[in-house]
């Protein structure tokens, strides 16, 4: 850890003696991973699969996949994406070198991944041999009005099950072929977003669950891994108990359930909190700390209620608040076995469970 040498790496030797609560880092790209391993990340909590689907080459073939009218289209596009999908992941399970990665299955806000200018509508006629009038007309049905609480997340995913069968098809292939590369074997999370019901939940994982099944027979193979779902809606919090059947770890995303809980925009909330906060109306930012009275309330109870079904399950954080140390506080004080920050927080994160955990 050469950027954690001197003074200040004896510092994080000590945090790490006394800390309870893991430190895992939210990150997507090898370089962040090599960056979150160098600060002391002891896994990867987030990996947001969607900022994979930007990349330059590939945006075509996901608005292929977004505009094509019934599954063939769709699957014919999510061929294209499965290799690039395979080696993203390998990339990521070599660096993390059997550490644990919770892999977040695709929650685009939609309206982000629509073509929008004549060049991009081109090129997605060019690659389909679609009628770009044709195309224009299914964008102009697939706008929503208010996409952070539209057709994103699980949804995505029930209503378009091949989506998510390719990226856990492509995750088992990584993990299976690093495995057999490097001799340890990776150990994927993977987790569904933007849960709000239990059925949801076992909807998607049945589709992980197979998706795993036929990898494991192709290759001869089995790799342990996890299932589990974000708790980053109210309903999902207060219906923990049941969520849990399903899932075997909960991660909560506070930058959403902040949003849902408060019913601030995220994308909004800067034009008027700070003066919420200088009135007094909350303490802090609560898009930087967590609100401990309103959304800390509802982490207490899904993370109560989530044990009462399965006493074992593991609970962490991956919202903004993960690198933040009053929210690390309240995460030791509520139990939760690690935080996940960006990798350049996994420092701070480190200092704040050691003392969250001496003050406990
Ligand atoms: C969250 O909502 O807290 C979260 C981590 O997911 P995202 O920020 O990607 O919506
Ligand atoms: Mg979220």
């Amino acid at each position: 850890q050469p950027e954690l040498a001197g003074d200040f790496g004896t510092l994080m030797v000590w945090a790490d003696r006394v800390r309870r609560l893991r430190v895992r880092a939210n990150a997507e790209t090898p370089a962040d991973c090599r960056t979150a391993r160098e600060f002391g990340a002891e896994g990867i909590g987030l990996c947001r699969t969607e900022h994979m689907f930007f990349d330059g080459s590939r945006i075509t073939a996901v608005r292929q996949m977004i505009l094509a009218s019934d599954e063939a289209g769709r699957r014919a596009a999510l061929d294209k994406l499965l290799p690039e999908q395979r080696s993203d992941f390998a990339e990521i399970f070599e660096v993390m070198a059997g550490l644990p990665c919770t892999i977040r299955l695709l929650d685009p806000p939609l309206h982000e991944f629509l073509p929008h200018e004549d060049a991009e509508f081109a090129e997605v006629a060019k690659a389909t041999g679609i009628d770009i009038e044709k195309l224009r007309r299914r964008a102009a049905e697939l706008h929503e009005f208010n996409p952070m609480l539209g057709h994103r997340g699980c949804r995505l995913g029930v209503t378009y099950p091949e989506i998510y069968e390719m990226q856990a098809r492509a995750i088992f292939e990584a993990a299976v072929e690093v495995a057999e590369k490097t001799g340890e074997a990776p150990i994927p999370e993977v987790m569904i977003p933007l849960v709000a019901t239990a059925k949801e939940l076992k909807l998607m994982k049945a589709v992980v669950d197979k998706a795993a099944e036929a990898v494991f027979a192709e290759k001869g193979r089995r790799i342990d891994y996890l299932v589990g779902t974000m708790i980053e809606l109210p309903r999902a919090a207060l219906r923990a108990g049941e969520i849990a059947e399903a899932g075997a770890f909960f991660s909560f995303g506070t930058n959403d359930l902040t949003q849902t809980t408060l019913g601030v925009s995220r994308d909004d909330a800067a034009r008027f909190l700070t003066q919420y906060v200088e009135k007094g109306i909350y303490a802090r930012d609560p898009f930087v700390s967590i609100d401990v009275e309103g959304v800390g309330e509802l982490v207490r109870i899904a993370a109560e209620r989530g044990r009462a079904t399965r006493p074992d399950i593991k609970l962490g954080i991956c919202g903004e608040h993960g690198g933040d140390p009053a929210s690390i506080a309240f995460c030791e004080e509520v139990g939760l076995d690690y935080v996940s920050a960006s990798p350049y927080r996994v420092p701070i994160a480190r200092l704040a469970a050691a003392q969250a955990a001496l003050k406990a």
